[in-house]
C-alpha cells in the first residue's frame, strides 16, 4: 500500500489508473478505523479496481467547540488496518494542503441540512462537502462508498454530487455494529465503560421503534415520546434530537411506518453519538 501527502503524488497515481481504463473507489474517512471503516474499504475492493482511502480529519467541518484536537487519532494502526483490507493507497494530507492559505470557497448544500445534525452543527455539513467535493477533484473516482451510520451526511453528498455533476457514482453502506447494537465509530473510544453500557440505549430505541411501527404506520409525536422515554430511562443520556420522516427529503413526518427514517442524536457523558434506521 501507498500512503501519499500531496494532491500531486495521489493525481499522478490516479491519472495513470485511469489511463489503464481502471476503476477507481474512494473511501474517505477520519481515521482510527474501526470494522465499518473497513467493510467500507472491502466493498470498494469488490466494486473497483483499484481503492484509495483517503484519511483526513477535516478542520472545516468540525465547530469551534467541538472536537477536533481531542479526535483520536492512530495512523500506524490505521496503515495496518487499510493494507489488510486492500487498499491501493492512502491519501493523508496535512490540513495545509487541503486548505493553503487564502482558500474561500465553499459547497452549500441547502434545504437537507436544515435539521438533524445540521441543526445542532452549524458549518458541519459545508465543511463535509466542501471537503469531499475536493476529493473526488483530486482523485476522480468512479464510486464512492459512505456509510449508512451518517445518513444525513450520505444524502447530502448524493444531493451535491448530483447538483454539480460530478461524475462519481455514491454508494451507501449498511451500518456496521458491536455485538450489543452499537453502531461503530471512532468516538465510541471517548465513552468510560459505564457510558459505553448507557450508548446501547440508541440502539434500543431504534429497536422500539421498528417494534412500533410493524404493525403499520403511528404517529411520530408517539413515537418519539416513547423513544424519549427509552433514552432517557438510561443514566447519563441527554437527548440531542430525534428525527422522524422522510429518508429523501429529510422533512418530518406526522405518521412513520415502513420505510420512514428514524435518526437520534444523544449525548452520553460527554460524547455525542448518532444512529438511524429506516422502518
Ligand atoms: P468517519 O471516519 O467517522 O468520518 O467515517 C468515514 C466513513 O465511514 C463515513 O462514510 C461513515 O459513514 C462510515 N462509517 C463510520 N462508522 C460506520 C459504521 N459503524 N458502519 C458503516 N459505516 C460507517
Amino acid at each position: 500500500m501507498k500512503v501519499t501527502r500531496t494532491i500531486p503524488e495521489i493525481r499522478s497515481l490516479t491519472s495513470e489508473w485511469k489511463r489503464e481504463g481502471e476503476r477507481i473507489a474512494l473511501v474517505p474517512t477520519m481515521g482510527f478505523f474501526h470494522e465499518g471503516h473497513l467493510a467500507l474499504m472491502r466493498k470498494g475492493r469488490e466494486l473497483a479496481d483499484r481503492v484509495v482511502v483517503s484519511l483526513f480529519v477535516n478542520p472545516t467541518q468540525f465547530g469551534p467547540n467541538e472536537d477536533f484536537e481531542q479526535y483520536p487519532r492512530d495512523f500506524e494502526r490505521d496503515l495496518a488496518l487499510a493494507e489488510g483490507a486492500g487498499v491501493d493507497v492512502l491519501f493523508s494530507p496535512e490540513p495545509n494542503e487541503m486548505y493553503p492559505p487564502g482558500h474561500s470557497t465553499a459547497v452549500e448544500v441547502e434545504g437537507l441540512t436544515n435539521g438533524l445534525c445540521g441543526a445542532s452543527r452549524p458549518g458541519h455539513f459545508r465543511g463535509v462537502a466542501t471537503v469531499v467535493a475536493k476529493l473526488f477533484n483530486i482523485v476522480a473516482p468512479d464510486i464512492a462508498i459512505f456509510g449508512e451510520k451518517d445518513f444525513q451526511q450520505l444524502q447530502v453528498i448524493r444531493r451535491f454530487t448530483k447538483d454539480l455533476d460530478f461524475p462519481v457514482e455514491i454508494v451507501g453502506h449498511p451500518i456496521v455494529r458491536e455485538e450489543d447494537g452499537l453502531a461503530m465509530s471512532s468516538r465510541n473510544s471517548y465513552l468510560s465503560p459505564e457510558e459505553r453500557r448507557s450508548a446501547t440505549c440508541l440502539f434500543r430505541a431504534l429497536q422500539k421503534a421498528r417494534d412500533m411501527a410493524s404493525q403499520g404506520p403511528v404517529s411520530a409525536a408517539g413515537l418519539k415520546e416513547a423513544l424519549e422515554k427509552e433514552i432517557l430511562a438510561t443514566p447519563h443520556t441527554r437527548i440531542d434530537y430525534i428525527f422522524a420522516g422522510d429518508p429523501e427529503t429529510l422533512e418530518e413526518q406526522d405518521e412513520v411506518g415502513r420505510g420512514s427514517l428514524v435518526a437520534l442524536a444523544v449525548w452520553v457523558g460527554k460524547t455525542r453519538l448518532i444512529d438511524n434506521a429506516i422502518l
